[in-house]
């Protein structure tokens, strides 16, 4: 193809509203426009990029057995009655009307179509396994769309669902979509953590996301410094361990202090000279039956995600300033559980602290020497609280490491959630009727590019790995007016279509500076510059997009050089 042909419009300047570099780089290199807030318009090398992602996770679906078919976008709200969604998804989901004043819904995921196509289709222990996916959009009304293609309300995305007999069948396609997983990722040249992740509220089934390690990754995972172990997580989901000891100090009489304007952990703690490990930090949160209070000690924070689990409610957000003072009587930063009328969950950490600094419920004042279980009572004690790096590893004692990630994937045991909630049985060699077993499996195809870019770009640009960049190479001819120039760069480039390389030729009339910032803005893997003195040599410039370095190469020698470089046989 002609670069003087495609529609790669780039711009020199950073889009205003772009804060993440995929973002940026996406659109300034011409690969994507935003149509509306999370919606997404792919232009020519976008496209070409997510097909080779698509055919990527098509052959590693296929190697496990996986059966491609396509399921609505539209969706029946009677399905998602049936499994009690509709209600749940809240206003996340897409929800319109027909004609008929019929409701539907934009699929968001497909767990309640495909249940009810198996439910339709299989009936016999001898139709299973069965391993079905589809490749399309998904339509999520997120309530930050943001981050261009990171977190879109229309955006791509494989689902695989997994339909087996019993558990452990199940665990035996669960284990093919993490191989499967693994294999994507590698082919699309990422670097990537797999990490155990929270089920929900479900709890016990296992679930991991497949997170592409990057500094701007909305997610923490923490993982096993030891080089013996493998533990890794997401942060939502690491368990703390605790120490079973609680300090040897006495305790002492509750009293309170007068510590005027000191609202926050860190200031109380100055104040008072003590460590924030001394402290006590209430957060108070509004459910949907009731406030409750949520008990760390000061130097840790609240993990909202094991709290939601805890509390099994559908609604968890901090209190309102109105709210707090409300009910504590005081302003904001001098909550604290002593005297505090409502459900109290605490941290096992908070139970073994002695003589504690905690807020008094009244303006301007702490508590000192407050004492768990003498002070206050606790209803609910568990781990709620977020693991930190340094703390000891859950499996092996190490010391844990901590990343930043963008997840890309999920696998996840469903069990019989689905099936049960909308009938999809089977007859087992015996005859009796068993619930089919299922899980589900996400990847994130557009949110897989943006990952790509968020891990692989420099100040020039970006750095495609060759397995997924929208061209391996770009052909320049230094002038466009210099016909021996123009003749060496076609014949070169032609010679590489020939050889099956994805190659492009920049022959628009531009100054030879413009077309290398396009080249590096773009991140072809490799550019092959053809200028005067080449010409004169019979030589052209190879020069690598991710390392800089530039070789001259022979005429003749280049597509030998170029396949080798991109590790394709010639
Ligand atoms: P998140 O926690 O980031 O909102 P999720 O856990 O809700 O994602 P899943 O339901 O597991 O997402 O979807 C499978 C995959 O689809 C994710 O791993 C991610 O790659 C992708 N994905 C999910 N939501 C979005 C989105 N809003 N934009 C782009 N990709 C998305
Ligand atoms: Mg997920």
């Amino acid at each position: 193809m002609r670069v003087s042909q495609l529609l790669i419009p780039t711009l020199r300047e950073v889009p205003a509203e772009a804060e993440v570099v995929s973002h940026q780089l996406l659109v300034r290199a011409g690969f994507i426009r935003k149509t509306a807030a999370g919606v997404y318009t792919y232009l020519p090398l976008a496209l070409r990029v997510l097909k080779k992602i698509e055919k990527i996770v098509r052959e590693e679906m296929a190697r496990q057995g996986g059966q491609e078919i396509l399921m609505p976008i539209i969706q029946p709200a009677e399905l998602w009655q049936e499994s009690s969604r509709w209600d749940v998804y809240g206003p996340e989901l897409f929800r319109l009307k027909d004609r008929h004043g019929r409701d539907f819904c934009l699929g968001p995921t497909h767990e309640e179509i495909i249940t009810a196509l198996v439910r339709g289709e299989v009936s016999s222990y001898k139709q299973l396994p069965l391993l079905l996916f589809q490749i399309q959009n998904k339509y999520r009304d997120e309530r930050r769309p943001r981050f261009g293609l990171m977190r879109g309300r229309e955006f791509i995305m494989k689902d695989l669902y997994s339909f087996d007999m019993d558990e452990e069948g199940l665990h035996t396609s669960y284990q093919k979509m993490y191989e499967a997983y693994s294999r994507v990722y590698d082919r699309c040249g990422l670097k990537y953590r797999v990490v155990e992740a929270d089920s929900g509220a479900i709890g016990g089934s296992d679930t991991h996301e497949f997170m592409v390690l990057a500094a701007s990754g909305e997610a923490t995972v923490v993982y096993c410094s030891s080089s013996n172990c493998d533990y890794a997580a997401n942060v939502e989901r690491a368990n703390a361990l605790y120490d079973q000891e609680s300090s040897r100090e006495e305790p002492e009489s509750k009293r309170e202090v007068y510590t005027p304007s000191q609202t926050t952990i860190k200031d109380v703690a100055v104040f008072l000279g003590e460590g924030r490990e001394k402290t006590i930090k209430t957060l108070i949160y509004k459910t949907e039956d009731g406030l409750v209070a949520a008990l760390v000690r000061g130097d840790r924070e609240v993990n909202e995600v094991k709290l939601y689990n805890t509390l099994g409610c559908l609604q968890l957000e901090l209190a309102d300033a109105a709210t707090i003072q409300d009910v504590t009587g005081a302003q904001v930063g001098y909550a604290g559980p002593v005297g505090l009328d409502m459900r109290i969950v605490a941290d096992p950490e908070v139970n073994n602290m002695v003589n504690a600094i905690a807020g008094a419920n009244k303006t301007g004042y702490h508590l000192v020497n407050v004492n768990p279980g003498r002070d206050f009572k606790v209803d609910t004690l568990t781990d709620i609280r977020m693991v930190q790096a340094g703390e000891p590893c859950p499996r092996c004692g190490s010391a844990l490491d901590e990343a930043q990630g963008i997840e890309v994937g999920q696998i996840f045991k469903l069990g019989d959630k689905y099936s049960r909630a909308l009938g999809a049985v089977y007859l087992d060699d015996k005859g009796q009727e068993q619930y089919i077993i299922m899980g589900c499996y996400g990847i994130g195809v557009t949110r897989t590019m943006a990952a790509s870019v968020e891990q692989n770009h420099d100040q020039q640009g970006i750095i495609w790995p060759a397995s997924i960049a929208p061209f391996q190479v770009v052909v320049i001819p230094v002038s466009t007016k210099d016909e021996a120039q123009v003749k060496m760069a076609e014949e070169i480039y032609n010679k590489l279509l020939q050889a099956g390389v994805e190659a492009l030729i920049d022959d628009r009339p531009e100054r030879a500076g413009v077309k290398f910032k396009d080249a590096d803005l773009v991140g072809y893997p490799l550019r092959i510059t053809v200028g005067s003195k080449g010409v004169k040599s019979g030589q052209a410039e190879v020069t690598e997009r991710q390392t800089g370095e530039t070789v001259m190469v022979p005429q003749q020698d280049i597509i030998y050089k170029v396949c080798d470089m991109l590790e394709k046989d010639v």
